[in-house]
């Protein structure tokens, strides 16, 4: 079922959200966006982390010098208010800011900016299985972006033209996902995940000055992880590294917490999704699932904006 599109300011039916096919984004790529969830807990529906969320976004579109002509406010009310009126109790939420009609030029300074928030009913993105048992990866031959040559921080549009040839790839060779490399060689994340790394009961990451996008997702494992006494270290990780470890574990809006069980047909630990990962998929899900919220990651979806 389609639902009501926010399109510059106001709720369009599905059929009308619709764009010129010489607006800017569709040329060169030029969108920003978010992906966020809104989870049907058991104190009602709630939308993870959205300030946050919507904070990238401002975040992103300044870095390409595009204005968002709404307050960071307005744009949480916004997507309230499409959750609301889809009738959903939990979904996928898509915010989107891209660069409309105007010149056909690179410069994209005189073009219109639109915003969009389209909700859609979205599973677990790696697949049902993924959770419990873990995804089979390899790791790319494709590396993510280097430094000072796409602005990595930014969730833009045009930066997914290299995540999907990560993930095509992946998939045409029959894994889940691909894990990239940055420039230097050392480990990045996935295609739409960030990684976790686990070698005796020490906890690895990424920073996020290599390369990488700071995730929320990443974040929020960082501060579960801590209060479970974890020692969570940012830090190069080369790829060997991958091949040795205890547990591995991506984290995303869309992949949540998902297991790894193997990378390039080397078995990860046990083969099975490990102790601490369990762990911090129960403290994750403590707050998605029964919505005990200790740190004010849930924003309530107003009931009585619903059609
Ligand atoms: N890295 C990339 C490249 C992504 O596309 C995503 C998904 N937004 C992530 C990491 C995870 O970020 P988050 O936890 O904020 O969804």
């Amino acid at each position: 079922m389609h639902h009501d599109i926010w399109f510059n300011g106001k709720l369009v039916p599905y059929e009308k959200a619709t764009l010129h096919v010489l607006s800017h984004v569709v040329h060169y790529g030029s969108s920003v966006f978010e992906g966020i969830r809104c989870y049907d807990t058991e104190r009602g529906s709630g939308v993870f982390r959205l300030r946050e969320h919507i904070r990238r976004l401002f975040d992103s579109a300044k870095i390409y010098r595009m204005t968002i002509p709404y307050t960071i406010e307005e744009l949480e009310a916004a997507t309230l208010e499409t959750i609301a009126s889809s009738g959903l109790k939990a979904c996928y939420i898509r915010p989107v800011v891209y660069r409309g009609m105007g010149s056909l030029g690179v410069n994209p300074l005189k073009n219109d900016v639109e915003t969009v928030i389209a909700v859609w009913e979205w599973g677990a993105y790696l697949g049902p299985e993924a959770l419990e048992s873990g995804v089979d990866v390899h790791v790319a031959s494709w590396s993510r972006m280097a430094p000072n040559t796409f602005p990595a921080m930014a969730k833009a549009g045009g930066n997914y033209l290299n995540a999907s040839l990560v993930k095509m790839d992946a998939v045409l060779n029959g894994y889940n996902e691909g894990i990239m490399l940055n420039k230097e060689g050392y480990v990045a994340e996935g295609s739409g995940e960030n990684l976790f790394i686990i070698r005796d009961g020490v906890i690895y990451t990424a920073p996020s000055s290599l390369s990488i996008l700071p995730g929320i997702t990443r974040d929020t494992v960082i501060t579960l992880a801590s209060e479970l006494g974890y020692r969570v270290e940012e830090r190069q990780i080369p790829r060997e590294a991958l091949y040795i470890a205890d547990e591995l574990f991506f984290t995303g809006t869309a992949a949540e917490v998902t297991p790894i069980r193997s990378v390039d047909k080397h078995v990860i630990g046990s083969g099975k999704r490990g102790p601490i990962t369990t762990e911090i998929q129960n403290a994750f899900f403590e707050v998605i699932k029964k919505g005990n919220d200790p740190h004010g990651w849930l924003t309530a979806v107003p009931v009585n904006a619903a059609v």
